[in-house]
């Protein structure tokens, strides 16, 4: 079943009250929630589901439910199971959380400053990657820092706005990453807008303003295949 996405709205919520939908095989299933499911290179949340007697039920993982906007929170082995209709307080493990956020954005600043196509990206709390499609002797590991981190320094807002399939499907040129097919559901498509910098259609989390990233570096540059061209970066703090 649709479970209302709180982190669409807003991706700052730590703390929200949801209800029970589903217990399954595979996790639990509520009618609302803050926990972003595995999609589009970003991992799912981990936090904790508090019971009304205060037992703490630990979700290890979040993912996709079978219909869109469906989540499965992922209950840790020998947890016990809510019930459904119980009420629950879900906590997200927000500094994981966070680093990712601020680790997604760094990435759509990289997609910038890298002029090629994305082939493949990922991202986990320590560090992000994108690959490219591109000559590697053209990825210079102090460039791509310095102009990423200029980047960053402008600390502009970003923005999220919403476009029907149509409008994304008369702009093919918005979508960067050859791997990802943009987020679509209900006829309409999520952008991620960093004014002035970036445009491309995205359904993770990201911070508010780029200047939380704070700074970047690059850690490894690498040949991945033909096709794959590797940029691995870490936050500086
Ligand atoms: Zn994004």
């Amino acid at each position: 079943m649709a479970t209302e996405l709180l982190f669409r709205g807003d991706a700052y919520a730590q703390v929200a009250s949801a209800t029970v939908r589903a217990v399954g095989a595979n996790g639990v299933e509520l009618d609302r929630t803050l926990f972003y499911p595995l999609g589009g290179g970003q991992p799912g949340d981990q936090g904790t589901l508090v019971r009304a007697n205060g037992e703490r039920l630990p979700v290890v993982d979040t993912r996709k439910g079978e219909v869109s906007d469906g989540v499965v929170h992922v209950l840790g082995p020998g947890s016990a199971r809510p019930e459904i209709g119980e009420s629950l307080t879900l906590e997200l493990d927000w500094l994981r959380r966070y680093a990712l956020m601020r680790l997604h954005t760094a990435l759509h600043l990289l997609s910038c400053v890298v002029p090629a196509p994305v082939s493949g990206g990922n991202i986990a709390p320590d560090k992000g990657r994108l690959d490219f499609d591109i000559d590697i002797t053209l990825l210079d590991a102090a460039k791509i820092e310095r102009e990423a981190n200029a980047l960053i320094a402008k600390a502009v807002n970003t923005e999220t706005i919403w476009i029907s399939d149509a409008e994304l499907d008369a702009q093919p040129e918005l979508v960067k990453t050859m791997s990802v097919q943009p987020p679509r559901g209900a006829g309409r498509v999520r952008l991620l807008k960093i004014p002035g910098i970036d445009l491309q259609p995205c359904g993770g989390t990201h911070v508010l303003n780029i200047g939380e990233i704070k700074g970047i570096r690059v850690v490894k540059i690498r040949n991945e295949g033909k096709r794959n061209k590797r940029v691995e970066i870490v936050l500086v703090e």
